[in-house]
């Protein structure tokens, strides 16, 4: 900070300093109008039951259709919404539009899917989060079942206190768990075991290592039997190419989602391809 420079001493604010005030400000207020006039849509990529070859739910993904730019990747946004605040309100938003998606799904037959959404580590302490949730519940007549709250493992073992009571109010509700990118935080095993979690996501770092030979597996063995002797559910993230796909089916991992299956789609692709019934 310049006052830390000391006296008699000033920071220069430069030009590149000045744009990225600006363009922050800029995204902030076109933000703000995006969340009013529904600019922000979920797309769906869909997971798939690796022994089956069967699409068993759609992890909800953040996308801005923004008047100017275009579709807008998650990547370009929400670090200013987090760093806003504005995170929660789009995190409220993706959570509705995720769930009546799926109720239109479950009404239209598909009672199996599941939907998994992306929590950010504001909402985890955001105190309206149960309330809003109930209110979808009963709004949407889903299972509770049939929804799965991804977190980060980074964000887990933030504010411990807090996550682990909401978490416990969410799986009292019969909402499943999920730990986003896992292997890449700092949590410890016995850590987790006290969390209440049902399904551990292996971080696509892991999967773009595998080659088909047995000399690449890494840590995808070891993470499977974690979750094994924990009796958690594995989804292996970013599967691409069909030689990761068949020895993540041998090493008996039992969900799986990347491109190799489908690119996140928008809700009319996605029931194309629902109604499509592929197997892999
Ligand atoms: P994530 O939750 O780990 O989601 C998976 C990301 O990997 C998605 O990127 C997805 O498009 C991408 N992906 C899936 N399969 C493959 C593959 O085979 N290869 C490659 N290269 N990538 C693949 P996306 O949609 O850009 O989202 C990025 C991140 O943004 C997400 O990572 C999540 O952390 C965050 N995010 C997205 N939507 C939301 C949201 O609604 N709320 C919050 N809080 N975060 C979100
Ligand atoms: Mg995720
Ligand atoms: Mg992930
Ligand atoms: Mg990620």
């Amino acid at each position: 900070r310049a006052k830390d420079l000391g006296r008699g001493q000033y920071q220069v604010f430069t030009p590149t300093m000045y744009y990225a005030a600006h363009q922050l400000l800029k995204i902030e207020t076109d933000l703000h109008r995006a969340i009013k006039q529904k600019e922000l849509l979920v797309y769906y990529q869909p997971i798939v039951d690796l022994a089956q070859g069967k699409i068993v739910g759609f992890e909800a993904l953040v996308r801005w259709l923004h008047p100017q730019h275009g579709l807008m990747f998650p990547d370009s946004f929400l670090p200013v919404a987090e760093e806003t605040g504005l995170i929660c309100s789009i995190g409220s938003l993706v959570i509705e539009q995720a769930c009546d998606q799926l109720s239109q799904w479950q009404q239209q037959g598909f009672t199996h899917l599941n939907i998994y959404i992306n929590l950010a580590v504001q909402q985890l302490s955001q105190s309206s989060l149960v309330e809003e949730i109930d209110r979808i519940l009963a709004k949407t007549k889903l299972d509770s079942d049939s929804i799965k709250l991804e977190i980060t493992e980074s964000s887990m073992m933030q504010n411990l206190q807090s996550t682990k009571l909401l978490l416990r109010q969410l799986q009292e509700r019969g909402i499943k768990l999920s730990i986003d990118d896992f292997g890449t935080g700092y949590s410890s095993l016995s850590q987790l075991q006290t969390f209440p979690v049902n399904t551990l996501k292996i971080d696509r770092s892991f999967i773009q290592n595998l080659d088909g030979t047995p000399d690449n597996l890494g840590l995808v063995p070891v993470i499977l039997s974690i979750a094994h002797v924990m009796k958690l559910n594995v989804v292996a993230e970013g599967i691409e190419t069909k030689q990761q796909l068949t020895q993540l089916r041998e090493l008996g991992c039992h969900f799986g989602q990347g491109f190799l299956f489908a690119k996140p789609l928008n809700a009319e692709e996605a029931t194309k391809l629902i109604a499509q019934n592929p197997h892999w």
